[in-house]
Parts: C-alpha cells; sequence; structure tokens
C-alpha cells in the first residue's frame, strides 16, 4: 500500500500559504518531504526556518531554484554567479541537499552559446557548492521556454551536459511536465540512473487545452501525462527519492488551500 512517505510538496505549490502554515499543514497531512522556493525565505533567518522544517517531523528536498547563466551580457552572467553564490549559501543555511537550477538562454544568441554559457557557469559555481555539500540538479525545460528560460530542452541534452562535467556533486531534475512529450525520454532516464545523475523526479500534469504557459499546470491524473509509465522508468533507473509535487496554477491558487492538499494528497496515491 503507498503512503506518503515519500511525498514533497513544493512551496509554490501551495503559494498563498506563508512557509509556516505550510509546513504546518504538510506535517499534519503526514508529508515528509518539502522543496522551498526562495521567495519564501526573504527576510527571514534561513538557519531557524530549516529548524522549523526539521522540527515538524519534515525533511528538506531541495531549494528552488539557481540558474539562469546565459546572457549576451557579461554582466548578467556575472550577477547569475553571484545570485547561484548566494544560493548555495542559503541552501547550505536551510539544511537543503540540493539546489534545481533553471539554466537560462538568451533570445539575443544561439542556443549553442546558451548551453556553453550554461556549462561555464556550472563549472563556476560547483567548486564552492562541493565546500558547502550542496548538489545541484539541471532541470531541462520544455522547447515552449527555449527562447527564454532554458536552452537545456531534453533529458538528452541534460544527460549530455552532467556526463561532460562529470562530478558527483551534479545530476538532473526529471519534471513530467517539461518531458513527458519526448518519445526518448524512457532511454534517456535510464542512461541518467546508470550514470548515478538522476537526482529529482518532480510531478504535475498537462492540461488540454494549455491555457497559460506558466500557470496552467495541472493535478496528476487530471491531464495527458502518463505519468505511471513514468513513474516505472524512474524506479527501474534506481531512483529511490522523493515524488516531489510541483504545481504552479492561478486554478489551484484561488481555492482554499487545504482542500487542494487534500487533492494533491489523494491524486498522488492514486495516479503517480
Ligand atoms: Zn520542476
Amino acid at each position: 500500500m503507498k503512503n506518503l512517505d515519500k511525498l514533497c510538496i513544493h512551496t509554490i505549490t501551495t503559494k498563498p500559504w506563508q512557509l509556516e502554515k505550510a509546513v504546518e499543514k504538510y506535517a499534519a497531512a503526514g508529508v515528509k518531504g518539502i522543496s522551498v522556493w526562495r521567495d519564501t525565505l526573504e527576510n527571514r533567518n534561513i538557519v531557524q526556518a530549516g529548524e522549523m522544517i526539521r522540527n515538524h517531523g519534515m525533511e528538506v528536498v531541495s531549494l528552488v531554484r539557481g540558474g539562469f547563466f546565459a546572457s549576451t551580457s557579461l554582466e548578467k552572467r556575472r550577477a547569475a554567479i553571484d545570485d547561484n553564490l548566494k544560493a548555495i549559501d542559503e541552501a547550505a543555511a536551510l539544511g537543503s541537499p540540493l539546489i534545481v537550477l533553471v539554466c537560462g538562454a538568451d533570445p539575443g544568441q544561439s542556443m549553442s552559446i546558451s548551453r556553453q554559457q550554461i556549462q561555464e557557469g556550472i563549472e563556476e559555481i560547483l567548486p564552492y557548492a562541493g565546500e558547502c555539500n550542496v548538489k545541484l540538479a539541471i532541470e531541462p525545460l520544455h522547447p515552449m521556454y527555449a527562447a527564454d528560460r532554458s536552452a537545456i530542452n531534453t533529458m538528452s541534452q541534460a544527460n549530455d551536459l552532467a556526463e561532460q562535467i562529470d562530478s558527483p556533486l551534479l545530476g538532473v531534475a526529471v519534471d513530467v511536465y517539461h518531458l513527458w512529450w519526448d518519445p526518448e525520454l524512457q532511454q534517456e532516464i535510464i542512461r541518467c540512473g546508470m550514470n548515478k545523475h538522476l537526482f529529482a523526479y518532480h510531478v504535475c500534469d498537462w492540461n488540454v487545452p494549455t491555457t497559460d504557459m506558466l500557470f496552467d499546470r495541472g493535478l496528476m491524473g487530471e491531464g495527458c501525462i502518463p505519468l505511471k509509465d513514468i513513474r516505472s522508468w524512474i524506479k527501474e533507473a534506481g531512483f529511490t527519492g522523493y515524488t516531489e509535487v510541483e504545481i504552479f496554477s492561478h486554478k489551484f491558487w484561488a481555492e482554499d488551500q487545504d482542500q487542494f492538499l487534500n487533492k494533491i494528497i489523494q491524486s498522488y496515491l492514486h495516479h503517480t
């Protein structure tokens, strides 16, 4: 019988709740993992936030998010490095073992130049991540975000990059929303697991029709993503970590969040 021991929720999923409230509600519902978005940590003592989470019997799964390495502007690339170093400090203070990277893209330059800058950016921050005992996960994004959010759009590209940089600190976050359509997904997930690069697994669903490129993610079971197939590939790849629910949705944020949390738990149990 499936239980909630491997369920993690991203704070942005229940965006109307402040961090304390989210932790209190998740813990009361039996959720064991939380991935913390950086905006929820603004103007607060991050060490204490981490302690508060652990005092509720929960574990920080990841800090979301770093990245945005690609830019035509050298100044912006430098600023991105600084911000990533800050994210590493935040992850260490929070007690998060992992930072998820949305790698970045700039429509003013080619995808290959963006990918080169992404590689250079990751290589530059890796030593500091190692000192702080924080790992990094490349999250490939759906190609609809290729212009300005990420030049890494498939598992194959993420695997290539992780293998090229070749560090035990660097892996890949599989998010079904971004990757479900890829005909090579199964083989690339297995490849990722074989290379010990499979660091995180994010779920939601793809609504048909999708009405907003960013804020219309569905609850698992509502859309067309073959969640159970992908889950079986993740398992086959040797992944034993959390299943992280990450939903950005104007519709769900407008609902009663207690009821929404209940729906998340039911859909996790029945559809993932
Ligand atoms: Zn994700």
